[in-house]
C-alpha cells in the first residue's frame, strides 16, 4: 500500500492525500510537480528513476473499507532537500534516457 507521504521531500510543501500535485517514483520518494520539473528534471535524486502522478486514495468507503478513513496517509515528514549542484551532476546522464529505459 502506498504510504501517501505528507510533504515534498525537497521544498517541504504540504501534499495532502487528495493532492493532484504529488509525484512519486517507484520507491515512493515524493515530490511536488514543480520540484520534479524545475529542480529534478524528472530524475529521482535517490534512485535515478522517473516520476508519475500519485493516485488519490478515495475518501469515501465505496467498497470493502478500502478508503482513507481506514488506511490513512502517512504523517512522517521526509525533508531531504536536494543540493542543486550535486543533482545536476548526478542527473546529467540519466535525464537523457527516457524513464522506461533507465
Ligand atoms: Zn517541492
Ligand atoms: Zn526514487
Amino acid at each position: 500500500m502506498l504510504e501517501l507521504r505528507p510533504t515534498c521531500e525537497h521544498c517541504n510543501k504540504t501534499l495532502p492525500p487528495d493532492s493532484l500535485d504529488a509525484r512519486i517514483c517507484s520507491y515512493e520518494c515524493t515530490f511536488c510537480m514543480a520540484c520534479v520539473e524545475r529542480v529534478l528534471g524528472n530524475v529521482c535524486p535517490n534512485c535515478g528513476g522517473g516520476f508519475v502522478p500519485r493516485p488519490v486514495r478515495p475518501s469515501t468507503n465505496w467498497k470493502g473499507d478500502n478508503f482513507l478513513g481506514k488506511d490513512s496517509a502517512s504523517t512522517k515528514v521526509k525533508h531531504r532537500p536536494v543540493d542543486p549542484a550535486t543533482h545536476t551532476q548526478f542527473s546529467a546522464k540519466i535525464k537523457t534516457i527516457s524513464q522506461e529505459k533507465r
